[in-house]
């Protein structure tokens, strides 16, 4: 089998079986609940790895990675459906198994400021904390690894595909990688010894001492900033918003490189005064150079019955971020819009063209404005 075929045969994203998904209601609960009672009582099997930050408590097991903090009886699974109790030991059920292998433009991510017209090479295992009602995978996000399609790959295998196809960096993305933490924070280790970067796509659902050390091997993340009311995250995400605020912080503290993304979802996500509040947030709290993406959303699983976002409503949350104070800040979904391209916040040159995620043009020379020479916050080289 060659390369191509090779990738082709592992984008098992889209196929597969449905899962009943009955059960998301009783997930809805706060922290500390188990999630899949009694689930297996098998033995892990070969793609699993022993959980890191999980610790014993007198209620049996509890995972530490994310704010959720599922209680693990005998047997029991997280509500990220990867974490397992199987005979006196918690384990990861994502490590060499991702269900979605592909080689995407890094400005997919979305990442606008972090080597451009780049290639990231891109992995999923299946697996999310969240319940979003939008959600575009949840093929692959509300299903447990043992009931995808998966790849095999262990770590140094998925480097070695990186270096090859000539990718400058290794993607976590799709579903989200909080679930597969062991697996990225491996497979990332290995890639920092072949200078091949790491990009952390993300909610940002996940608890600080975790996150703080995968700090030390990512480059790069884009958190989905959800919005910015804490009943609207709870119902339309399933997790709440402090945590998230929390994850910006600590990226941007561990010098992570840092874009953030904002899904306008009509009726959901385009109060204009959330919007001004979730932006003011971000200039007062020292993101006014962190490129923000407002992307488009288009009817999907649980929300099909709306509209796509208006263009209109996305220009309106552009111009409240600026007028917030915030320097880079972009229009997502919309191909052709004057606000994919970066342009100078102090002489207005147009430095980056782009046209959905090509790049028609890239004037940024040596980490500054060309015309006048500005420093452009960002990874350029
Ligand atoms: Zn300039």
């Amino acid at each position: 089998m060659d390369k191509r075929e090779f990738l082709k045969c592992a984008c098992l994203g889209a196929g597969g079986c449905v899962l009943g998904l009955g059960g998301i209601d009783k997930l809805l609960a706060w922290e500390g609940g188990s999630a899949f009672a009694g689930q297996s009582d098998d033995s892990p099997g070969k793609w699993s790895t022993e959980a890191q930050f999980v610790v014993a408590t007198s209620g049996g097991f509890q995972c530490r990675k994310c704010p959720h903090g599922c209680f693990l009886g005998p047997g029991d699974m997280g509500r990220c459906r990867n974490r397992i109790n199987l005979r006196g030991k918690v384990y990861s059920l994502a490590y060499g198994n991702p269900c979605a292998v592909h080689i995407d433009p890094v400005e997919k991510k979305p990442l606008f400021h972090f080597l451009p017209s780049s290639h990231a090479f891109s992995i999923a295992a299946a697996g999310c904390n969240l319940r979003c009602l939008n959600c575009q995978n949840w093929e692959i996000s509300q299903k447990s690894p043992r009931e995808t399609e998966n790849a095999d790959m262990m770590p140094a295998r998925v480097v070695d595909e990186a270096v090859g196809n000539g990718c400058a960096s290794i993607a976590y993305t799709y579903s989200e990688p909080v679930t597969f933490y062991e697996y990225v924070f491996d497979t990332a280790t290995i890639a920092r010894e072949h200078h091949t970067r790491n990009i952390f796509k993300s909610s940002g659902y996940i608890n600080e001492a975790p996150l703080r050390k995968l700090c030390r091997v990512i480059d790069a993340a884009n958190i989905d900033l959800k919005g910015f009311e804490e009943k609207t995250y709870q119902d339309l995400n399933g997790v709440r918003l402090a945590p998230v605020l929390e994850t910006l912080k600590v990226l941007k503290q561990e010098g992570v490189w840092l874009e953030i993304t904002n899904l306008v979802i009509p009726t959901w996500t385009d109060k204009p005064d959330v919007i001004g509040k979730m932006t003011d947030w971000l200039y007062a709290n020292g993101f006014a150079d962190t490129p923000l993406h407002f992307s488009r959303f288009m009817p999907l699983y649980k929300l099909d019955q709306l509209p796509s976002t208006p263009v209109a409503t996305l220009e309106m949350a552009r111009d409240t971020a600026l007028h917030s104070g915030m320097k880079y800040v972009y229009i997502g979904n919309v191909p052709g819009h004057d606000a994919e391209n970066t342009y100078c916040p102090k002489c207005r040159t147009l430095l980056v063209e782009r046209k959905g995620y090509s790049i028609m043009k890239n004037r940024i020379v040596a980490g500054t404005c060309s015309s006048c020479g500005t420093r452009i916050p960002g990874v350029w080289s």
